[in-house]
């Protein structure tokens, strides 16, 4: 018999509020009244597109409903008769290992018994004789089951989603982070457009499907998540609020060296705030450089461990859930450098700071990488993008999404508004100071003179934070360019002539009495050949020249010769590379000549066969027409096709060389090269940490 009460009705409010009353007391306002809604429509399995700020309490909707439907198993007596199972379960689809961690964990704070179905998982239980497919498909062990779209093509969820029990008690398929269906499943993980199919073609049709992110825009890109998760018609419940972040300045400032460089000297200021950070960098590569100058700007000693960490998916994953939870948990844990795994969904409350090294690849993404810091409404935050240059030029020529950030004039807020359509429209379109904002944007503080000040949290007793200073300039040389560089051969040409200069320094002032005791190395001492030759090709003045000998006794009386031969070898060496370079583009012409010359002919070898094919088989066709003579399959039929079809191809230039055509990558691979391989043994190199 159908229960009496649907979850929608003052009943159903009425038990919700009791229960999460009764088993989360910690959440002392309870649910927001949107929240009771959408628990509500999912305990009666409705389908929800929900797009709500990050920190806005999304995460309720995968928890609470298991928390109720537990509740109402184990006592039945005390509530109304309503929708229920006996072992509810959930899935999670999470786009990264990282955030299915956090989401486990966040679950098993509230008491959910919760596994994230992945990589180690997997090779875990098998290695260890358990059949998970099994035990999640007997929904004994755990009530939510985190996975991401590569692992759902695994045979075991064929298994799981066919068991009786596991569809009888199935309440709920979430898709966490659905933006990035549009973002990463177009080719990065194409796998992401798998996620609608298997739910609507695995799952019974009475399981609530929702969809959850604080970065989904309205129009085209909402649409294509809702088509993709099979989401039609007018059964899906869209809910949407502003996905504003109040407590946090917003701030875009120009990087003032290169995002490929070495040194970022704009992130100390933010960083000796002392306040907790996460630096978002583009790649993993990028993570390193970051790294390795905030180290290098720290005073030598262990604390730079504890300070400064490392967040990408190439570490372990158990590293970094670690890192996630000194962050929290240790004072002396102020910096996470991190590529874009960080970006989506983490939850760590004491981060304060984000800052972008170069701007983020969509305004998505950046929003996102914002969400990860203020997640206490009380705290003050900032959200800052160090952008390049290049990206502001670029987007001066375009009209929408990064461009519109870029470009924005007026209130980076309000611009971020429009581009979420985030209500209320009468005054989230408005500029910081017209809308009140607790913090203004940095264009509106600038235009406003109004300078913002984040300060440090107070230091625990016995904790140090030393302050970062920039690192002393790198070597020079190590930053000439190329060309202005000795080859191997050059150098050594070059130091055959500066040794005879310095034996005929040697053979003219031997003679002289005050030079009698002097060993023969200090006439023209080795260290100077190689200043020398370091700089043979920036050297353009007499004075440049004269900087490096200012430890050399006989400077002064052959400085001016020494100038000569090294003019002389500048000379020479530019001669030589000018030589080397016509001779590299003439034989470059003799070989395109050559390979144009065998294209013709066989272009011309071929038309003649095809006038010859023509002939016999107009020819054979009347008298043999199954015996006749065909020709041998020729390699190049694909040309002799498009003859047909096609224009003619012309015949003045050779053809243009194929670039090698990558193998498509199978979910297996993809998910390798997305996660690191499993580590059968749990021990580790030096603890480093
Ligand atoms: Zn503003």
């Amino acid at each position: 018999m159908a229960p009496r009460y649907a979850w929608r009705s003052t009943t159903g409010d009425r038990t919700i509020t009791t229960i999460v009353k009764k088993l989360i007391p910690q959440w002392k306002n309870g649910l927001y009244p949107a929240q009771q809604d959408l628990i509500a429509r999912i305990l009666d399995r409705q389908a929800i597109l929900c797009c709500m700020a990050t920190g806005g309490g999304k995460s309720a909707l995968f928890s609470v409903p298991i928390l109720i439907l537990r509740e109402m198993a184990r006592n039945p007596h005390l509530y109304p008769d309503l929708p229920t199972c006996a072992l509810p379960q959930g899935i999670v689809i999470t786009p990264t290992k990282g955030l299915a961690a956090n989401i486990v964990l966040e679950l098993k704070k509230l008491g959910i018994p919760a596994l994230a179905y992945c990589h180690e998982t997997v090779t875990e239980a098998r290695m260890t004789g358990r059949n998970l497919a099994q035990e999640i498909g007997e929904c004994k062990t755990w009530n939510v089951v985190c996975v991401d779209p590569e692992h759902l093509r695994d045979k075991a969820w064929r298994v799981i989603t066919a068991h009786e029990v596991y569809r009888t008690n199935i309440v709920y398929g979430c898709t966490d982070e659905v933006h990035l269906i549009n973002e990463w499943g177009v080719d990065f993980r194409p796998l992401f457009k798998h996620i609608g199919p298997f739910f609507r073609g695995r799952l019974p049709s009475s399981t609530s499907i929702f969809a959850l992110s604080a970065t989904l825009q309205p129009g085209t890109a909402t649409k294509s998540v809702l088509s993709s998760l099979g989401m039609l018609g007018d059964n899906v419940h869209v809910f949407r609020s502003s996905n504003e972040r109040p407590n946090t300045q917003f701030i875009m400032e120009p990087l003032q060296h290169g995002v490929e460089g070495k040194i970022f000297p704009q992130l100390l200021d933010y960083l000796n705030s002392r306040r907790k950070a996460v630096v978002h960098c583009r790649t993993i590569d990028d993570v390193l450089r970051v790294f390795l100058y905030l180290w290098k700007s720290l005073p030598p000693g262990p604390h730079r461990l504890r300070r400064l960490k490392m967040y990408h998916s190439l570490r372990d994953a158990e590293e970094n859930e670690g890192i996630l939870r000194l962050l929290d948990e240790d004072a002396e844990c102020q910096v996470v450098i991190a590529t874009i795994a960080f970006a989506n969904g983490l939850n760590v409350k004491s981060l304060l700071d984000s800052i972008s090294v170069g701007f983020p690849d969509t305004v998505d993404q950046l929003w996102q990488e914002k969400g990860r810091v203020g997640r206490d409404i009380e705290t003050a935050a900032r959200g800052v993008v160090l952008f390049q240059p290049s990206a502001l030029a670029a987007a001066e020529k375009q009209i929408a999404g990064k461009a519109e950030i870029l470009t924005e004039k007026n209130c980076y807020i309000a611009a971020f508004n429009r581009i979420y359509k985030n209500p209320p429209i009468e005054t989230s379109y408005l500029d910081c100071i017209s809308a009140k904002r607790r913090f203004p944007c940095s264009l509106c503080a600038t235009r406003n003179n109004i300078t913002l000040v984040f300060p440090a949290p107070p230091l625990l007793p016995g904790i140090e934070l030393p302050l970062f200073a920039a690192p002393p300039a790198a070597d020079p040389l190590s930053t000439l360019d190329k060309k202005m560089r000795l080859t191997k051969k050059e150098r050594e040409q070059a130091e055959a002539a500066l040794l005879e200069f310095g034996r005929t320094v040697h053979r003219a002032e031997r003679k002289l009495p005050a030079n009698r005791n002097r060993p023969k190395s200090s006439y023209f001492p080795a260290s100077l050949v190689r200043a020398i030759l370091d700089r043979l090709l920036t050297l353009d003045s007499l004075a440049g020249l004269e900087k490096i000998l200012t430890a050399w006794v006989f400077a002064t009386a052959y400085c001016v010769r020494l100038y000569a031969v090294v003019r002389g070898l500048q000379a020479t060496i530019s001669s030589q590379r000018e030589k080397a370079r016509l001779e590299r583009n003439a034989k470059q012409r003799a070989t395109r000549q050559k390979k144009k010359a065998v294209y013709d002919s066989e272009l011309e070898e071929e038309e003649e066969r095809e006038e010859s094919v023509e002939e016999s088989s107009s020819e054979d066709e009347v008298d043999h027409p199954r015996s006749s003579p065909v020709p041998p399959p020729s390699k190049r039929t694909r040309r002799v096709l498009e003859e047909v079809t096609n224009e003619r191809p012309t015949r003045t230039h050779p053809p243009a060389k194929k670039a090698p055509r990558q193998p498509l990558q199978r979910a297996s691979e993809v998910s390798q090269s997305y996660r690191p391989a499993y580590k059968p043994s749990r021990r580790r190199g030096p603890a480093i940490e």
